[in-house]
């Protein structure tokens, strides 16, 4: 079994989100990055299905060079090897041709992403993908088995589960509960400076969006604190300030 984990690089949690450029760019300057949380969930499951010799798993990234640093960790989780396209991605469509170039020409038996990357959350790069692939496509899944040919998923709708059976090649985006997010040991980190890491040169596609702009949220207004035996004056406020009731 061949497992592609696709694998992006986002902004730690903690970042404080500024941008450049009138507002057109983020501003990587002193960011640390990591691997998105929800990749490192598909990886943890890619490496889970393949123990005890069952099959390779290779982590994907589109990205400059400044990405390797997320692809190692990623290898040093346990993926086998590693790919980067060499670009800078600029839309979700853009991400999902080069990945979906690079699956076209490298036989997998599935592909496994993130539900949404935590920086542009766009939750598209996995359809795209099953779109681009001709494949099945199912996201946001919280359960994943499978015995090489056919795979059950599990994913968590309106008041229920909705459980998919497939065969063959498919696509599927993972949310929390597909695995138990892997932490690398000594041994990975030791190991991943010499899996292999291969460079591909992105392909020429258009790109279908341009920025405009970006901007935080606007700042909350302050707290007032209100004594609990003064509901009167809650009652007040609401009324006159806030205009709730
Ligand atoms: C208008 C616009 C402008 C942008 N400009 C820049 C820019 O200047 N520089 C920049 O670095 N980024 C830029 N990005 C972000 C970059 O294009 C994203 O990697 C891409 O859009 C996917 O983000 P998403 O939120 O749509 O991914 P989602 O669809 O939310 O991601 C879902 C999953 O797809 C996979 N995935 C996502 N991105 C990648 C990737 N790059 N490589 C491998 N797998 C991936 C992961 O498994 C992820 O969990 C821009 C995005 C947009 C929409």
């Amino acid at each position: 079994m061949k497992i592609l984990v696709c694998i992006s690089n986002v902004p730690d949690t903690t970042t404080k989100i500024t941008f450049t450029n009138e507002n057109k760019e983020f501003n990587a300057s002193g960011v640390q990055f990591i691997v998105n949380p929800y990749d490192e969930i598909a990886l943890s499951k890619a490496i889970d299905l393949c123990e005890g010799g069952k099959g390779t798993v290779t982590v994907i990234n589109v990205g400059d060079s400044s990405t390797e640093p997320t692809i190692r960790k990623a290898l040093a989780i346990g993926a086998d090897d590693a790919v980067r396209i060499d670009s800078t991605p600029r839309d979700a469509y853009f991400t999902a041709f080069q990945i979906a170039e690079y699956a076209k020409q490298n036989d997998f038996n599935m592909i496994l992403c993130g539900r949404e990357s935590i920086d542009y959350n766009g939750a598209q790069v996995a359809a795209m993908i099953g779109e681009f692939l001709e494949i099945p496509s199912v996201s946001i899944i919280k359960k994943l088995d499978t015995d090489g040919t056919t795979t059950t998923i599990e994913r968590e709708i309106e008041g229920g589960k909705e459980i998919v059976s497939l065969t063959g090649k498919f696509v599927a985006s993972c949310a929390e509960g597909v695995a138990e997010a892997k932490i690398p040991n000594m041994r990975g980190i030791m190991s991943a400076r010499t899996k292999p890491l291969a460079v591909v040169a992105a392909q020429e596609v258009k790109l279908l969006s341009k920025v405009i702009s970006f901007e935080t949220p606007t700042p909350r207004g302050t707290v007032k604190l209100i004594e609990a035996e003064n509901a009167e004056n809650l009652i007040n406020l609401l009324h006159t300030e806030a205009k709730v009731i």
